[in-house]
């Protein structure tokens, strides 16, 4: 029998944030999905639009709660990265803080109300506008790893990273991040980039989470089994000092050797060139900044190594 499809929206630090609850027919698990943690991160949006729809005529057991667009202040104005009333990046903002700027409430509201008590959850991404990627899932160690590592592989990108909680790791105060410390099995997982809703990136994200209610039991095979994900235990985000034109020579998914050219910094006038990049270890371009506008200590490019 098709579940009961509700859709309202939530108000979270004061937006009102559409929301898609499917109730199954049957008892299962309560799993829930969000996209648009990022403003302009279009096919991992467009991937949860176009599951829910197609949810909403299959048998489910269990409870999923989906919310296709959060951070609606950056979708509206086309901000990447940030909320642009306080200029923070809201995935680094989990769980939040109940006081706090617009990101840190929008955090908060959203961990309390949504991930909060959820038996699995999904945030889906991609790269933002300026960004390239090689499609992957990040989960967390903690107490959760081993049914994250679980929803890690039934994603079915062809990387998967684990990231050692702690202040070492190189992306902290994610929602997936909070996810695992509350002990919810949750991943990052993203497929798309460059402000693009290309067919292929949404498609896998469709795939994705049909493949995650196969694991957790709420819903029946459609999906042919996910193949085998290369393991990452490093994730190495390399930044300029100095401002500048970026000018990478390597793509996303690009097996680079230790020393490897990755790519310069140089002056606007291109007189000069400021830095020069290389490949810190043997490893692959996950992801690739790809405007060439850098600013001080700019990101230019996220490396998995083993
Ligand atoms: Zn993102």
């Amino acid at each position: 029998m098709a579940p009961v499809v509700s859709r309202r929206t939530i108000e979270l630090a004061g937006l009102a944030v559409p929301l898609i609850e499917l109730t199954g027919s049957a008892d299962g698990p309560l799993l829930t999905v969000i996209a648009g943690v990022h403003g302009c991160e279009y096919a991992s949006m467009a991937g949860v639009r176009r599951w829910c729809r197609d949810l909403a005529g299959r048998d489910l057991r269990g409870r999923v709660r989906a919310v296709p667009v959060l951070n609606l202040p950056a979708f509206r104005s086309r901000a990447p990265f940030v909320v642009p009333e306080d200029g923070k990046n809201l995935n680094r903002c989990f769980p939040g803080v109940a006081n706090g700027t617009l990101a840190e409430r929008l955090a908060y509201d959203t961990f309390h109300q949504l991930i909060a008590g959820s038996d699995a959850y999904i945030d889906a991404h991609c790269g933002d506008i300026v960004e390239a990627l090689q499609p992957f899932a990040l989960y967390e160690s903690g107490p959760a790893e081993s049914r994250a590592r679980d929803l890690a592989n039934a994603y079915g990108l062809p990387y998967v990273i684990r990231q050692e909680a702690g202040p070492e790791r190189a992306v902290a105060g994610t929602s997936s991040g909070a996810a695992a410390e509350a002990g919810i099995p949750a991943i990052t997982a993203e497929a798309g980039g460059c402000g693009l809703v290309e067919e292929q990136a949404v498609a896998m994200h469709v795939a994705g989470l049909n493949r995650v209610l196969q694991v957790l039991g709420m819903a029946d095979g459609q999906q042919g089994a996910a193949p085998s994900p290369t393991y990452l235990g490093r994730f190495l985000w390399l930044r300029c000092e100095r401002a500048g034109w970026w000018e990478p020579v390597v793509t996303a998914g690009q097996h680079l050797t230790a020393g490897q050219l990755i790519g310069t910094v140089g002056t606007l006038d291109g007189a000069e060139v400021q830095e020069t990049i290389k490949a810190p270890a043997d490893c692959v371009v996950i992801f690739l900044t790809s405007s060439p506008a850098v600013s001080d200590d700019g990101l230019l490019i996220g490396l998995g190594a083993d």
